[in-house]
């Protein structure tokens, strides 16, 4: 049996990429927003029915560069169930990351514990569209004017969904997405923001370029997070190919929810109302069955078939944070951290190999 993975990028047909990256040799022109670069902020645009676009490198300093763009202060409440970078993006920004709760239903900020963490030093909030799941915008949006804070997205997990017709991309001041090989959408490596105020435009693009505000002046000290042509080829190609991609992953999450449904001790995402998914992970939460989480793992991996503990550890135990936070603060994302894997999911894992991954789960 081949090895399964818990995920496996989506990739155009190999001619399609080649006729599409043909013109770079005639103009030379490899990055520094080029022709693809242009290209792909437009149907971008388009795809996620918004107004303003800034691509990046990645998905890291696309958010990293909103956050400096926004010149926040003090501290910004975010959740420590969430990839490295959420956490590393605020305290690499010299913030302060206060950790607020998950809900135990969609893992998303839990608003009901939010506000008592607002204080005046408070002057952001970044919540993540965990799994694809979409926070409660309403409420957070509604904190967020009544204490004057920005709401910056961090949207990496969920390119493509949509909120009873409206787009993900347009909730809060910004959203992240990130393009990286294994997301729904990919540029290899990539990443995006959007956002509301369009004189955002020119100062992301001066941060993700040094700073270089004009020929002969540098306002901003910027890094390097430019996208560059091969990538931005890459994700005019995939653009074409999302839906499609989307909708068989859609199978395999219907053949998961069929076989994993309705099980002791087994629990799964439940669908949110109004919203059109993307399909991006399958989490299984391991709670009172026979197995638990890190045995399930074990027994998949023996036939190798690689799960996910994701997202264990929480960024707020990272050794790098040592001593500097307290995980007692957040106890529901302990309890589902120490329980939740993430099964493999992509658009061409057949059914029978989902049937084989739940039948080891199963025991069958
Ligand atoms: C993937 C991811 C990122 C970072 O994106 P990259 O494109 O890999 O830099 C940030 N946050 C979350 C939740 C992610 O899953």
């Amino acid at each position: 049996m081949n090895p399964i993975q818990v995920t496996r990028s989506s990739m155009p047909g190999f001619e399609e990429y080649v006729e599409e990256i043909k013109d770079l040799w005639k103009n030379h022109w490899l990055t520094n927003m080029g022709v693809k670069h242009k290209q792909l902020e437009k149907e971008l645009l388009k795809y996620l029915d918004v107004s303003n676009i800034a691509l990046f490198v990645n998905g890291h300093l696309a958010l990293e560069n909103i956050i400096a763009a926004f010149n926040l202060t003090g501290e910004v409440i975010t959740t420590p169930f969430t990839f490295a970078s959420t956490t590393h993006a605020i305290v690499r920004n010299g913030l302060k990351p206060v950790f607020c709760d998950i809900n135990p239903e969609d893992y998303t900020i839990d608003v009901d514990k939010l506000e008592n963490l607002i204080n005046e030093k408070t002057s952001a909030i970044v919540p993540v569209h965990v799994y694809g799941n979409v926070c409660n915008v309403e409420k957070i949006g509604k904190l967020a004017k009544e204490h004057n804070l920005k709401v910056i997205y961090d949207a990496a997990h969920a390119f493509g969904v949509t909120v009873n017709g409206v787009s993900i991309a347009n909730f809060g001041d910004a959203a992240m997405f990130s393009f990286h090989a294994t997301k729904v959408f990919n540029t290899i490596e990539g990443g995006a923001v959007i956002f509301h105020d369009e004189k955002l435009y020119k100062k992301l693009n001066q941060l993700k370029n040094f700073g270089i505000t004009s020929r002969e002046s540098v306002g901003y000290i910027g890094g390097n997070a430019k996208m560059n042509e091969f990538q931005a080829a890459m994700g005019i190609c995939n653009l074409r190919h999302v839906d499609s991609e989307i909708a068989k992953r859609k199978s395999v999450v219907e053949r998961y929810t069929e076989r994993l449904s309705d099980i002791k001790g087994i629990k799964l995402c439940k669908p949110q109302r109004g919203v059109k998914r993307n399909y991006a992970y399958f989490p299984v939460i391991f709670d009172g069955y026979k197995l638990n989480r890190n045995e399930v793992f074990e027994k998949l991996k023996t036939q190798k078939i690689f799960a996910r503990k994701y997202f264990y550890p929480l960024t707020n135990r990272f050794e790098c944070y040592r001593d500097r936070f307290d995980i007692g603060e957040t106890p529901v994302a302990k309890y589902i951290s120490d329980r939740v894997l993430a099964l493999p999911l992509y658009a061409d894992l057949s059914l029978e190999d989902v049937d084989r991954i739940c039948d080891i789960i199963l025991d069958k």
